[in-house]
């Protein structure tokens, strides 16, 4: 077990800023999941931690050891990445235990490791299986074993999951909560699946540009989100957004206002503002007590019903002069999400409320947000 600390990590190639100053203390034990878009940096700062790029700038330590210099096999850490390279001429048990053979660990503590490792990733009677011979699923655990028998301080996951069909996902999911659990040991996982990252992670680490935006465990990047980003890139669907400018008693924007005192919020008339507000923060005006705070109504008219089964994805134009966006949710459309047995139609016209407690304000200069609730 060990902590990982960077310190001011920067890693540029030629004209690309890949990772940006990074500063991040991952504690002993933790799961710590560096999630974003693709190519904001993720797998580039977990290559500085394994020690397979070096950085350009700052410094890395694993378990009080500055690491920065160190070649990957002297970390103390063990790999499992997105492609899984088994080696097909092996079985389960010499893919599993091929580290500890060529480091010539007697072999009863290979087999006593092996099995051990075997047994949490639920492998056994499997031994002598060769990988052509698995699903896609259970090779990923053969390698994630191979990587738990060599007991090392830490685990760096980089997508594992990616090449697996969606039940797997979920199920894979599961157990590597369980194989936390069990392990107690640091895990620091990559991945652009948000729902990877809030599922399973201590804390989720989220990048976008090589720039860390927001450190903190899932449920607060979800209802604290520092900024417009983060706001934007946790919660599926994502976070409805409306710009507006600050006046004397609240923000207007085209197509709705929020009464509130300027004041209070800490923002100036005349200051440039993004509204957010989740889909399941918005209800029909009907059902208005449901919101701890409701704002005003808004009118509103249903464009698209998407029935998923356990709720309605309703999106909604503000106006029937709204042109929808091909491209995403634009200004003047809302997405809400509402009980699979409420009643209402494409076309209808509707009122909403959105509830004032759950109503976020970024600057739209810097995206930074300013509150979380509207008072
Ligand atoms: P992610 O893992 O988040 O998808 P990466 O860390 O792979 O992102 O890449 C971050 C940025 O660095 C991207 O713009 C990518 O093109 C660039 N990059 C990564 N590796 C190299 C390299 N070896 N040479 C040049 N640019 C690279």
């Amino acid at each position: 077990m060990a902590s990982v600390t960077l310190d001011g990590i920067t890693k540029r190639y030629e004209d690309v800023t890949a990772v940006d100053n990074m500063n991040l203390e991952i504690n002993d034990g933790e799961f710590v999941t560096f999630v974003g878009p693709s190519g904001c940096g993720k797998s580039t700062t977990m290559e500085t931690i394994a020690g397979l790029t070096l950085p350009t700038e700052g410094t890395i330590d694993i378990g009080g050891r500055d690491v920065t210099n160190l070649p990957p096999k002297d970390r103390g850490i063990s790999m499992v990445f997105q492609n899984i390279a088994l080696f097909p001429h092996m079985d389960v048990y010499d893919n599993i235990s091929f580290g500890l053979r060529l480091r010539k660990y007697d072999q009863e503590e290979v087999d006593r490791r092996v099995e051990e490792a075997a047994d949490i990733v639920q492998l056994e009677g499997m031994m002598e299986r060769m990988p052509k011979e698995m699903s896609g699923g259970q090779r990923q655990r053969v390698a994630i074993a191979r990587a738990i028998v060599r007991k090392p301080d830490a685990f760096l996951m980089d997508e594992p999951l990616a090449n697996l069909d969606a039940e797997l996902k979920v199920h894979m999911r599961t157990q590597l909560q369980r194989l936390h659990r069990e392990l107690d040991t640091t895990i620091i996982y990559v991945t652009h699946d948000q729902a990877q990252a809030m599922t399973m992670s201590d804390r989720i680490a989220v990048i976008n540009s090589g720039v860390l935006q927001q450190v903190a465990p899932p449920l607060e990047c979800y209802n604290e989100p520092a900024n417009r980003f983060v706001a934007g890139f946790i919660g599926s669907p994502a976070m409805n957004f409306l710009e507006g400018e600050v006046v004397d008693d609240g923000v207007e924007s085209k197509y709705t206002n929020f009464d509130f005192d300027p004041a209070t919020q800490g923002v100036q008339t005349g200051q440039d503002i993004t509204v957010g507000v989740r889909p399941e923060d918005v209800y029909l005006q009907r059902d208005a007590e449901k919101a701890a705070a409701p704002t005003k109504a808004f009118d509103a008219v249903v464009d698209v019903i998407e029935p998923m089964g356990s709720e309605l994805f309703v999106y909604l134009l503000f106006d029937r002069d709204v042109e929808a966006s091909a491209e995403g949710r634009g200004e003047g459309q809302l997405l809400i999400n509402l009980t699979p047995d409420t009643q209402i139609s494409e076309g209808d016209d509707i009122s909403v409320v959105m509830d004032r407690d759950k109503t976020h304000l970024f600057d739209r200069a810097s995206g930074d947000a300013i509150t979380h609730s509207l008072e």
